[in-house]
């Protein structure tokens, strides 16, 4: 089964509002065909989500994601955004980044949560998932995403899993310019693709979308994508310079 490629910028909070609206035009220009032949998102900070989501309005090369949502749909919660404010904007969210479960102590369960959330609503989830250095090291990077998978396949049914992607994030790569070697990621890929057939049958896993992210650059993009099983990137600090990122779709997406 063909699996469309996919590349997503997480642009964090690298950005103000001005350098957010030069960045998805200077994208726009600098992604050359039209429409890839896969799909592009960028995934501006929430001050920017409407405005970008404007300008790139009716665009066929790119859509736009959210960074993250609260787990719960409303309520007390001051200075959270809820799936129901952005769902005007966006098509796509980024749940469960590294970098919410270390800083903001995000659980699988919380996770599940907002996975739940973004399929009730109708935006594609794009579900993060990666071992840190310790367990890496100490040989328990595989228990350690194959929990985290095993979290979220269980809480999706044969149909709604045909609208998630999972990011297979090494944390330990992620912002350190050492990204993983790409056949070592593909075989952490390969493991979560088995683990979606147990949940999904052969069909349902051959169908699931597996990118990897973590310190991809424009010269590192094209050895990822030859891996059989990468599906795309999610690629943060490399995707705030439009050109950079253009190369980075030009690899993944032809
Ligand atoms: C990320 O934060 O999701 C990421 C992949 O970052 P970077 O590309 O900067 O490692």
């Amino acid at each position: 089964m063909d699996r469309t490629p996919l590349v997503v910028g997480n642009w964090k909070m690298a950005m103000s509002h001005k350098a957010a609206l030069e960045a998805a035009a200077a994208l726009k220009k600098a992604i050359k065909t039209e429409p890839p032949a896969g799909e592009v998102v960028v995934c501006p900070s929430f001050p920017s989500l409407a405005a970008v989501a404007e300008l790139l309005h009716n665009s066929k090369k790119i859509q736009v994601g959210a960074q993250n949502i609260h787990w719960e749909e409303r309520g007390a919660w001051t200075g959270e955004v809820s799936v129901v404010q952005i769902k005007s904007f966006a098509k796509w969210c980024i749940i469960g980044h590294s970098e919410r479960r270390q800083h903001f102590n995000e659980t699988d369960g919380m996770v599940v949560q907002k996975m739940n959330l973004l399929l009730k609503h109708g935006l594609l989830p794009l579900v993060c998932v990666g071992e840190t250095a310790a367990e890496r090291e100490s040989g328990h990077a595989i228990p350690k995403v194959t929990g985290q998978v095993q979290q979220i396949f269980s809480a999706l049914t044969l149909t709604n899993m045909k609208q998630i992607v999972v990011a297979y994030e090494p944390i330990w790569a992620i912002g350190t310019g050492a990204p993983a070697a790409p056949a070592d990621a593909a075989e952490i890929m390969l493991l979560i693709r088995k683990i979606a057939g147990e949940y999904f049958g052969p069909e349902g896993a051959e169908r699931l979308r597996i990118i990897y992210g973590g310190s991809v650059e424009a010269d590192t993009a094209g050895a990822f994508a030859a891996e059989p099983g990468i599906d795309g990137l999610l690629v943060g600090g490399a995707s705030t310079r439009p050109l950079q990122l253009a190369e980075i779709v030009a690899a993944v997406c032809s």
